[in-house]
């Protein structure tokens, strides 16, 4: 039964089915409560992923204007999930309407059945640990009824710590941005995933998985790091500005700039709309003037037909195909763990193992996936005369772990690979390649992104360097932990590709 049905859902019709056979009127109240909490998931988690402390400011703060501006832009799978949500309920009530003698007299031994099943879902993690005297938590306990109270109750928390007046559905910034003459009418932004830069030949390692990188005139950074070491933790601090502040606003972030300096923005993704945390990202995605995640989990046709990065460059070359000025950002599914899924089992070299050596071909796919793209900026530049930048990075890198097949790669955030990602631009002006060896932050991405499109702000603090040409800018050696503690990144051991290679010949 429970690979049909999750156990949490199980746990739901079981309380169900006990407090209604009690009093019929305390089973209608649970239902009706589970009614309003679905209903209320549905508005927030549907789109953003769990009940998070942005969940809750967004019921919080959001005004008429901006929920309507955003149920403007909701797709049309939620509206049929909240019309399955209330054919259901109403058919259960109706039919216990109906049959009022429906779990009516429930015997004594059955009711203590039901007991023990109720015990037994909810609680066997629970009981195990209290039994093998480990410690006990009280999420061990599978029912959604008590992690959607816990959520509701730390969000709650979170919310009203924070001293957040702004909601995520805010767009309205004034950046009273302009760019300058020399801005350049395409730009692109690749944001990898997972890619840790010690694994790419440009940056050294020993096989040739990178040969657009490798050559296309350009600068290369090579003491770049990310924000911090997971997807959520780097972008929500990298696309915003001053995430940081007391009085953070959402709608400051790289597309609301771009925009005001008056750029098309176009936000294409093969990661998850909505997938558990990603909200942060999700939200200035959907800020852009387009955005498409072609592998949007709600679509049923895409569990059938898988996507990949590949699939990007279509919707890429028809943004590109309109006149005007743009950004494009590029969201990869890249090098995500387990990452033999997103090159099919193939891989060119073996190395360790095969998580290993599907690494090094992601890493390759992603590669030549900026190099298509490249062409196509090339392309329109030959025909329309229109300048172009491309920027490729990625939002964390990952650490050497082990599971049961062996050596792999794993979201860690312990050691300094896990923050070294790469960070090229390439682009019209240039004519050789160039390097950059000084530090260059995450946590300074949106100036540094402002910087690189010629875009000039009051907003904007000024420049505590020349972020393209390679001279010490300062601070810009700190990274997040996953606890959100601020710390020095030397402070972190290393563990490089070279050093697990002298390990492990
Ligand atoms: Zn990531």
């Amino acid at each position: 039964m429970a690979t049909i049905l999750p156990r949490e859902t199980i746990v739901s019709i079981i309380l169900f089915t006990l407090l209604y056979s009690w009093k019929r009127l305390v089973g209608f109240v649970y239902l009706g409560v589970c009614f309003v909490c679905a209903l209320m998931y549905g508005m927030v988690g549907l789109t953003y992923g769990h009940i998070d402390k942005n969940a809750i400011d967004a019921l919080l703060y959001t005004n008429f204007n901006e929920a309507f501006e955003y149920a403007t832009s909701i797709p049309p799978s939620v509206f049929g999930w909240y019309g399955s949500l209330i054919l259901f309920f109403s058919a259960v009530v109706i039919f216990l309407k109906k049959h009022p003698q429906f779990l009516g007299d429930l015997n004594r031994k059955f009711l203590g059945l039901l007991i023990v099943l109720l015990v037994v879902f909810s609680g066997n993690t629970f009981v195990k640990n209290l039994f093998k005297g480990s410690p006990l938590h009280i999420t061990d306990i599978k029912s959604t009824e008590v992690h959607f109270a816990l959520s509701v109750y730390s969000a709650l928390q979170d919310s009203s710590r924070g001293q957040n007046k702004y909601s995520i559905f805010n767009r309205s910034a004034d950046w009273n941005a302009t760019a300058d003459g020399q801005a350049a009418t395409n730009y692109v932004v690749i944001l990898g995933e997972s890619a840790r830069r010690d694994f790419l030949e440009s940056y050294g390692a020993p096989w040739n998985n990178t040969p657009w990188m490798s050559n296309e005139p350009g600068i290369l950074f090579e003491n770049y790091l990310s924000a911090s070491a997971g997807t959520v933790p780097s972008l929500s601090r990298e696309l915003y500005f001053n995430s940081d502040a007391d009085n953070f606003n959402p709608a400051y972030n790289i597309i609301t700039l771009a925009k005001s300096a008056g750029y098309r923005t176009v936000w294409i993704s093969s990661q998850g709309e909505r997938g558990g945390a990603d909200s942060p990202i999700s939200v200035v995605a959907k800020m852009s003037d387009e955005y498409d995640f072609v592998a949007d989990d709600l679509n049923p046709l895409n569990k059938v037909i898988k996507k990949t990065d590949e699939d990007l460059l279509e919707p890429f070359k028809e943004s590109l195909s309109r006149s005007g000025k743009k950004l494009i950002v590029l969201h990869l599914i890249g090098s995500h763990p387990q990452v033999c899924r997103r090159t099919d089992d193939k891989y060119t070299e073996y190395f360790h193992s095969k998580e290993l050596s599907c690494y090094i071909e992601s890493l390759r796919n992603t590669d030549h996936l900026a190099k298509e793209v490249t062409e196509a900026l090339k392309a329109r530049e030959a025909k329309h005369g229109e300048k172009w930048g491309l920027l490729f990075t990625s939002d964390h890198g990952l650490d050497f772990a082990t599971d049961q097949n062996g050596w792999c790669l794993k979201h860690i955030d312990k050691r300094q690979g896990s923050y070294e990602v790469p960070f090229f631009i390439a682009g019209s002006e240039f004519k050789h390649r160039e390097i950059v060896r000084s530090y260059r932050s995450g946590l300074d991405f949106l100036p540094l992104i402002a910087s690189w499109m010629h875009i000039s702000s009051p907003r904007l603090p000024s420049l505590p360097c020349h972020w393209f040409k390679d001279e010490v800018c300062a601070n810009q050696e700190t990274v997040y932990r996953y606890s959100g503690e601020l710390i020095n990144y030397h402070d972190l051991p290393s563990y490089s590709l070279q050093t697990f290679m002298n390990e492990n010949p």
